[in-house]
């Protein structure tokens, strides 16, 4: 919470990015996903933040073949034109390089957090941990 909070602070806007194949696959209802994303909007209210801006949910398997799947661009891409947000000044944060690369593929900066996998993307241990040095870049 501390993270999100210091990404307010500092202008941002929040955006959830995800795959959820679960929901292809069978495994539960796409209604299931709103109700959690419902109730992190609750969370970030109850911690005095603002709501997330948007959701963009890729709900199909991988064998399904979409455009959207991470690491595909073009949820991010979406979000980028319909809110004018600026590139070159927001992040795809993630847990696995999927996630970084659809940034990249974006056309925004892809971060690494939570991951051991070496990769390209710059790396942090924790989404607060890259809230500080968002905090103390000049
Ligand atoms: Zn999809």
């Amino acid at each position: 919470m501390k993270a999100l909070q210091i990404f307010q602070k500092l202008g941002y806007d929040l955006f959830v990015v995800t795959n959820q194949s679960g929901v292809g696959r069978g495994y539960f209802s796409l209604e299931s996903v709103y109700v959690i994303h419902r109730q992190l909007q609750n969370d970030l209210r109850m911690n005095k933040l603002n709501p997330f801006k948007d959701f963009a949910i890729c709900p199909h398997s991988p064998d399904e073949n979409c455009h959207c799947r991470k690491p595909s661009g073009q949820m991010i891409q979406e979000l980028v034109t319909k809110y004018h947000i600026d590139p070159k000044h927001s992040y795809m944060l993630g847990d696995k390089i999927g996630d970084a690369e659809s940034g990249k593929n974006a056309g925004i900066n892809g971060i690494m957090v939570r991951n051991d996998e070496k990769s390209e993307y710059p790396y942090y241990k924790t989404l607060l941990d890259f809230a500080h040095y968002l905090n103390s870049k000049p």
